[in-house]
């Protein structure tokens, strides 16, 4: 009786155990739910791992040397080296050595099961256990979610795009630019398979990829062969994806071929400000921002009516149009000219009067850079702007180079108009200035930016607020177009 209870006693003690192993296990293999089984090998009562199936479950990268019977294993940054009868497996650039030698049959190699699953976590290559049984081991995918990279050319630019197995925050990722060209991506959680990152076939405009990793993110750096205007970062379920919009290249390519067959058959006008953006206040309560848009609808009807050129409006109504989308509603209109509309203020001095017009250009003037100035103020009422703070002396001179292409058109353009005014608008010819207006930054095609008068002048914002001084302006201006389009809308251009 008492043999029996004891035996009993014991029975339920394995059965207990059991249970709890039977648990343990679950919970391993729950925890495991996304890795891959690797079959246990027996030979002469060995364990051994199939060294080639195993790289094929976990998707690694293998390579064989055959005259001196090496395999290596590209684990995600970590090289790792077997040699057939050897003891010895070298990870990087340390050695570890195994309880027994590598085996070699001619086509697989066999490694010391359960030494390499455990060399794979200590090493932190991949979580590895065996099963209970000794016949399987189980092994999580190499410990990487960022795997290659791919360069796709798109209708207005390119777009690198990043393989990747984890969801990140895209609140999270951030772009930088640093120095000598490179575009930066830092991704928190993101741990980049650096061989296959860095072995990933690159094209234009990306010369070369870096990934740097600190363990809590990661960084992946790509040198693009030239400046890029703007970007745009998306997540796919498998790609991160940065959108390289129009590159200078593409700009200079696109301005030959305007040059070659240059039609001006659209103009995108721009009535400055808008919506909750009101512009200048003039001394009537009158708002820059409607001085502006009756002016460009006005000359957008007039253009269509009298010349059958196609009109493109940043606003045809009272809205808030960011800055940076005025240039890209006139890019994507493939606008031959860009005319942004605007009214001046000078709290200061009362008395000044008269019209002027702006080109972009780098070397500004004093003046110009408070008129630009006031007219860019306008960014900080933008919402998820693009950072336009770079945009001072070089970078303006980079970012204004598919412009300059266009400088002397624009400059032609400006004294047109000037003069076309001049004739019919009874006011003072202020002249054709120079300023960094950010409307204009990014527009490729000849642009210019008309201050039209002075709102802070009691006598001009009278005037401005007339329909009939407003039609003369918008006269002289479609006057200045017509001049502008007879002399370059001709087969052979002057290219210089
Ligand atoms: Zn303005």
């Amino acid at each position: 009786m008492t043999k029996y209870k004891i035996n009993h006693r014991r029975n339920l003690s394995i059965y207990f155990i059991s249970a709890l192993l039977i648990w343990l296990i679950t919970l391993l293999y729950g925890q495991q739910s996304d890795g891959v089984k690797s079959q246990v090998h027996t030979i002469n009562g060995k364990k051994y791992i199939a060294l080639t199936e195993f790289a094929k479950n976990q998707s690694v990268r293998t390579e064989f040397y055959e005259h001196n019977n090496k395999m290596v294993l590209r684990f995600p940054s970590k090289k790792t080296v077997v040699s057939a009868y050897c003891s010895f497996v070298r990870i990087e650039e340390k050695n570890f050595q195994l309880p027994y030698p590598v085996l070699y049959d001619g086509s697989e190699f066999f490694i010391a099961a359960a030494a390499f699953s455990n060399l794979l976590n200590i090493e932190n290559i991949s979580d590895a256990v065996m099963d209970p049984t000794n016949s399987i081991v189980i092994s999580t995918a190499p410990k990487y979610n960022l795997h290659n990279i791919r360069v796709n050319k798109k209708s207005n630019g390119s777009q690198i795009s990043i393989r990747k197995s984890a969801t990140f925050k895209n609140e999270e990722l951030a772009v930088s630019f640093s120095r000598g060209g490179w575009l930066n991506l830092t991704i928190p959680g993101g741990k980049p398979d650096s061989i296959g990152v860095i072995e990933s076939h690159l094209s234009d405009p990306v010369v070369r990829v870096r990934t740097m990793n600190t363990g809590v993110s990661c960084q992946l750096s790509f040198l693009l062969r030239y400046q890029i205007e703007d970007y745009e970062l998306k997540q796919t379920k498998d790609e991160i994806q940065i959108n390289l919009r129009t590159d200078i290249s593409d700009n200079a390519k696109k301005i030959r071929e305007m040059r070659n067959r240059w039609m001006m058959n659209t103009i995108v006008i721009d009535a400055g400000h808008g919506g909750k953006d009101g512009g200048c206040i003039g001394v009537t309560k009158l708002l820059e921002k409607t001085v502006t848009l009756d002016i460009a609808k006005r000359l957008g009807k007039l253009i269509e009516k009298d010349m059958g050129v196609k009109v493109v409006y940043t606003r045809d109504e009272d809205v808030f149009i960011p800055l940076w989308k005025r240039t890209k509603i006139a890019n994507e209109a493939n606008g031959k000219v860009f005319i942004s509309i605007h009214a001046n203020s000078t709290p200061r001095i009362t008395n000044a009067r008269g019209y002027e017009t702006y080109l972009l250009r780098p070397g500004r003037t004093e003046d110009a850079i408070e008129v630009a100035t006031r007219e860019n103020a306008v960014i900080s009422l933008e919402e998820n702007v693009p950072d336009f703070s770079g945009y001072s002396d070089e970078n303006l001179i980079l970012a204004t180079m598919a412009q300059s292409s266009f400088m002397k058109e624009s400059e032609y353009l400006a004294s047109v108009i000037q003069e076309q005014l001049t004739k019919l608008v009874p006011s003072k010819d202020r002249g054709v200035k120079q300023a960094g207006f950010h409307v204009l930054v990014g527009a490729s095609m000849p642009n210019v930016l008309v201050e039209v008068g002075f709102l802070s002048n009691r006598q001009e914002c009278a005037n401005l607020g007339k329909a009939s001084y407003r039609r003369k302006i918008t006269q002289a201006i479609f006057n200045a177009l017509v001049i502008f389009k007879d002399k370059y809308e001709s087969p052979i251009i002057d290219s210089n």
